[in-house]
């Protein structure tokens, strides 16, 4: 909630401020916070990074994932969400029977 108007609608920059969407006010996150919304914006970003890789090795990748500085639980989620995507995309049969069975087994 916004300390100065009171607002709900509150905003999380990059650099770890709050941001108030109604009024503008801008205020630093507390730092147990902080540690959360930079995992928040890892994920992110690794999950843009490598959303495209193909074919997908859910092991490889995983691993490529963690030398990136996630968790092994933060990679199973973004391999995960990448087959799930990928599967979505794709037309081809073949490609998607193999995108579930990466999706089972990450
Ligand atoms: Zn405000």
């Amino acid at each position: 909630m916004c300390p100065k108007c009171g607002s709900q609608r509150v905003k999380v920059t990059p650099a770890g401020n709050y941001v108030c969407t109604s009024c503008g006010y801008s205020w630093p996150m507390p730092t147990a916070e902080l540690g959360w919304a930079h995992r928040i914006f890892l994920v992110e970003k690794l999950y843009e990074e490598f959303k495209d890789a193909k074919p997908l090795d859910c092991a490889k990748l995983k691993e490529e994932i963690i030398r990136k500085g996630a968790t092994a639980q933060e990679a199973s989620r973004i391999a995960r969400r990448i087959a799930r995507r990928n599967m979505k995309l794709t037309n081809n049969k073949k490609e998607k029977d193999a995108l579930r069975e990466a999706l089972e087994s990450c």
